[in-house]
């Protein structure tokens, strides 16, 4: 058989070759499935749903972290009364109980696909607990991945987080999704667990059990059969990458002693314990309204306050930056609800919807405030979608007035960015939002897959916002990192300090590589670096050339 190469988006770095071992695809309900009485169809629905949410239960115990919180927010799914009584309902009406079952978990992943966003991705969950309770009714074995004897590529549809979180990290060398995105269950949970992962590889349909594959979780792609030279080559990389990345510790450096601080991007407690255990110097973005997605009613002063002491407390005397609520567009909050908007990207989310609902902002500052002074931890507030001087100044006095003496701004419209000089005269510190000011930039909606192009955090325009936003911060004699996903990208982080950021904000699992990176260039080479990325005509030649420019004791690694 010949080589096939076939690009996917690299959602977790590390490279690995193995066989594949494909996860099985869910079983559908038999066609014209014969209805049961309603006294025996009843039970025997509710009961599915209870041991698929009995069992996701039960992985949840063994699981660590975030893993555990994903599980046992799906077991949550499979209890929802809705979706039984949704399955009920039909059976009742004639379909068989399988049949039922389906019906109504599509209707429920149809609504969440219609939220978008966050819980569009969310709607493989509950089609996961859809496909486990059909499985249940049938006497049939769930879907998923099959025992694995030696290690192995695990390639499949997609995978559900109950699968992701209990993966053997022994045996699964590398994960390959036909669907999913960079914010993906399986996106997320690969990067923790330190799995190789590329998603969206449609052709992985194709790919058969036992053939071999060679998959690059950095660049995406995927090479099935590859000639036996190129996966020595693989190999050995991955030999060297794992000897460099041992000894990569410490705080972040360049090879000439600038320190450039390497931080964590959170999302509530669970993140929390694990980021204050990794070698981070503190964190660099906690997500609070990740916090509380799936909360129906705001969550008062005190239970925010409960919940900021369990995220500081991991970190002792290193920095916390916390973010204030970011609702609305891909991130709705059921209780910060400004009703639908045309374009909701364009709308009042951010900050903006915090100007129209301040007694929100008030008892989320009120509560970090109090978390801070229970703590003593290192506390330092910031605002998303900051546009304006007039907004950065309105969010400064507010978060001041309420005892904490650190407050800084998100930069991530393109506007901020290019008044940088005047917002950061306002505040203590900016962060880059790269994901958002590439979505700005380009006018390219960041959760439309089919956009990834003009998404590539490599443009050459978006690195020109960027350079405008340092030196506007620069002038000032303030710092300003970066927080968005290309912070995590350990050749364009050289870029990025280059064009004079000051810390960098990610993902604790990439956070080895970046530092090893850091280590191998001087702050000049980076500075060169940056200039000859931003001189690039295209996304493709600023990576290309920068790549070729790079330590080679680094590349040597990639
Ligand atoms: C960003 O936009 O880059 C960012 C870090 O914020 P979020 O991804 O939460 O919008
Ligand atoms: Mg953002």
């Amino acid at each position: 058989m010949s080589t096939t190469v076939v690009q996917g988006i690299g959602v977790s770095a590390g490279s690995a070759y193995g066989p594949v071992v494909r996860a099985g695809n869910p079983v559908t309900p038999p066609d014209n499935e014969a209805a049961l009485p309603a006294a025996e169809v009843e039970p025997l629905i509710r009961g599915a749903l209870e041991a698929v949410a009995k069992d996701l239960e039960n992985r949840a115990a063994s699981a660590e972290d975030t893993a555990a919180s994903i599980l046992s927010a799906t077991a949550m799914l499979a209890r929802d009364p809705g979706l039984a009584d949704n399955a009920v309902e039909r059976a009742v009406s004639g379909a068989g109980p399988a049949t039922a079952i389906d019906g109504a978990t599509q209707d429920y992943v149809n609504q969440f696909t219609e939220l978008g966003g966050y819980f569009a991705e969310r709607a493989t969950d509950v089609r996961d607990v859809g496909d486990r309770a059909i499985a249940t009714v049938l006497g049939v074995s769930p879907p998923g991945v099959p025992p694995m004897e030696k290690p192995s590529v695990l390639v499949a549809r997609d995978l559900a987080p109950a699968e992701t979180a209990t993966l053997d990290r022994a045996l699964v060398l590398a994960i390959v999704t036909e669907e999913g995105g960079r914010t993906s269950h399986t996106a997320i949970l690969a990067a923790q667990m330190g799995i190789p992962a590329v998603v969206k590889v449609s052709e992985a349909k194709d790919f058969d059990d036992g053939h071999m594959v060679l998959v690059d979780g950095e660049s995406g792609e995927v090479h099935l059969d590859p000639p036996p030279e190129v996966a020595d080559a693989l190999v050995q990389r991955r030999e060297r990458r794992n000897k460099v990345l041992a000894g990569s510790t410490g705080p972040g450096t360049t090879k000439d002693g600038k320190a450039i601080p390497l931080l964590a991007n959170i999302g509530g407690v669970e993140d929390a314990i694990a980021a204050g255990k990794a070698d981070v110097e503190g964190v660099g973005l906690f997500r609070t309204e990740f916090v509380f997605l799936s909360s129906k009613t705001a969550p008062t002063v005190e239970e925010q306050t409960e919940i900021y002491r369990k995220v500081f407390e991991p970190f002792g005397e290193r920095r916390v930056v916390v973010r204030t609520l970011d609702a609305g567009a891909d991130k709705p909050l059921a209780f910060a609800d400004l009703g639908s908007e045309e374009n909701p990207a364009l709308g009042r989310r951010g900050l903006r919807l915090s100007a129209e609902l301040p007694e929100l902002l008030d008892a989320q500052l009120e509560a970090l405030s109090a978390a801070a002074h229970l703590t003593g931890a290192d506390v330092r507030v910031m605002a998303p979608m900051v546009a304006i001087v007039e907004e950065a100044a309105w969010f400064a006095r507010r978060v001041r007035e309420n005892g904490l003496p650190k407050v800084g701004v998100m930069i991530e419209v393109p506007g901020a960015a290019l008044r940088s000089e005047h917002v950061m005269a306002e505040v203590d510190f900016g962060s880059l939002g790269t994901n958002d000011l590439a979505q700005y930039t380009m006018a390219a909606d960041r959760m439309q897959g089919e956009l990834s192009d003009l998404l590539d955090p490599w443009q050459p325009a978006l690195l020109d916002v960027i350079a405008a936003a340092c030196h506007g911060a620069s002038v000032n004699g303030k710092p300003m990192g970066v927080c968005g996903e290309s912070a995590g990208d350990p050749l364009l982080a050289l870029v990025l300090v280059g064009l004079g950021v000051t810390s960098l904000s990610m993902a604790p699992s990439k956070v080895p590589l970046v530092r090893y990176s850091l280590a191998c260039h001087t702050f000049a080479q980076c500075q060169r670096l940056a200039h000859l990325a931003r001189s690039a005509r295209t996304a493709h030649d600023a990576r290309e050339v920068v790549r070729e420019h790079a330590s080679a004791d680094f590349t040597a690694v990639l």
